[in-house]
């Protein structure tokens, strides 16, 4: 067990915990970021984004980070590097297990975020890395000229099969309806490139490959009928997230997909813990969302720890 008492703990690095690190930084609060995997999250495996207010033109996804990482540095927050096991309610204060090590807490906020869904299909895992991926900014520039797949229809999907088609021969984006679920804008681009053909009505059944890796995948319609090989050397997977809060399961109240459900307010089911960012269950997953509630969750557990004394 650590000596410190901080006043907030926060779990995860993203945008939504290192705005939250940010508030309660800057309001003196003693406070604590731990970060898993490195401080960023996801936006660190996306290349442009375009729809953060105050950067016309776009920023690059780690260049943005690194901004809201200096920003954190300014105020002195401190961050460690580890990954949290467990979180135990002890009343006014709150055990936080970090690689077996023990963290106490006045308050908690758990931004952790989500993580990319799996298919569940045949040798998908077992040809993860080796023409299976789940980032396409981490790992498209593998694919020069070669063809690929996506599969999804969806934002994540569509910014994808748009960066692959600069590496790849041909993106072949495969979506089992018939429309995509990405924003208009995205959706035009797509079907007015030339190098992304679109699979309409079609499911990935099974991934086929052999000793250099994957060689192509059986198609299929939503029902199961239609069996094809579509060759390609790639497949990325962009079918949506999972929200990463099982570790909380049996401690917070969690939705059916697993998201932690709040209030408005970013409380949980457990006075003194927040969740903010993609993990909370809400509406709209964005950076410029995941920002506000880490501002939210901030000020709310500021105001907790003010009525605590
Ligand atoms: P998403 O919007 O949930 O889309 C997931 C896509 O995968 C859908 O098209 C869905 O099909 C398909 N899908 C789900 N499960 C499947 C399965 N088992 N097999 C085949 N297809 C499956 O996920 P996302 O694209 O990752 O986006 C997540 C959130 O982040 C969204 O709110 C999105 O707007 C946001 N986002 C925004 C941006 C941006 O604004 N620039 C960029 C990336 C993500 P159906 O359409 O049939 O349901």
């Amino acid at each position: 067990m650590t000596d410190t008492l901080y006043d907030v703990l926060i779990i995860g690095g993203g945008p939504a915990g290192l705005t939250a690190g940010l508030y309660t930084s800057r309001a003196k609060l003693k406070s604590l970021l731990v970060e898993r995997m490195i401080l960023g999250g996801q936006v660190m495996t996306t290349t442009k984004v375009e729809n953060y207010p105050g950067f016309p033109g776009g920023i690059d996804g780690p260049e943005l980070m690194m901004r809201f990482q200096e920003h954190c540095q300014e105020f002195g927050l401190e961050t460690l590097s580890g990954e949290v096991a467990g979180l135990r309610d002890l009343g006014t204060v709150k055990e936080v297990t970090v690689d077996g090590q023990r963290f106490r807490a006045r308050s908690v906020i758990v931004t952790t975020g989500a993580e990319p869904r799996k298919l569940g299909i045949p040798n998908e895992a077992a040809f993860t890395g080796r023409g299976v991926s789940y980032c396409a900014t981490c790992d498209g520039a593998f694919f020069r000229n070669v063809p690929v797949a996506i599969a999804g229809g969806g934002d994540t999907a569509a910014e994808e099969a748009l960066f692959l088609s600069r590496f790849a021969s041909k993106v072949y984006l495969v979506h089992r309806r018939d429309r995509l679920r990405a924003t208009k804008v995205l959706q035009d681009r797509i079907l007015a490139h030339e190098k992304i053909e679109t699979v309409w009505n079609s499911v990935i059944s099974e991934v086929v490959g052999d000793q250099s890796g994957v060689t192509g995948l059986v198609l299929a319609d939503p029902e199961g009928g239609n069996r094809r090989t579509l060759e390609v050397t790639g497949l990325f997977v962009a079918i949506g997230v999972v929200p990463k809060a099982h570790f909380l399961a049996g401690i917070l109240d969690l939705d059916a997909e697993g998201y932690i459900l709040t209030d408005a307010e970013c409380r949980t089911s457990i006075p003194g813990v927040f969740a903010a960012g993609d993990v909370r269950k809400k509406i709209l997953k964005q950076i410029a969302t995941a920002v506000g509630d880490g501002a939210i969750a901030a000020i709310v557990a500021e105001k907790y720890l003010d009525e605590l004394g």
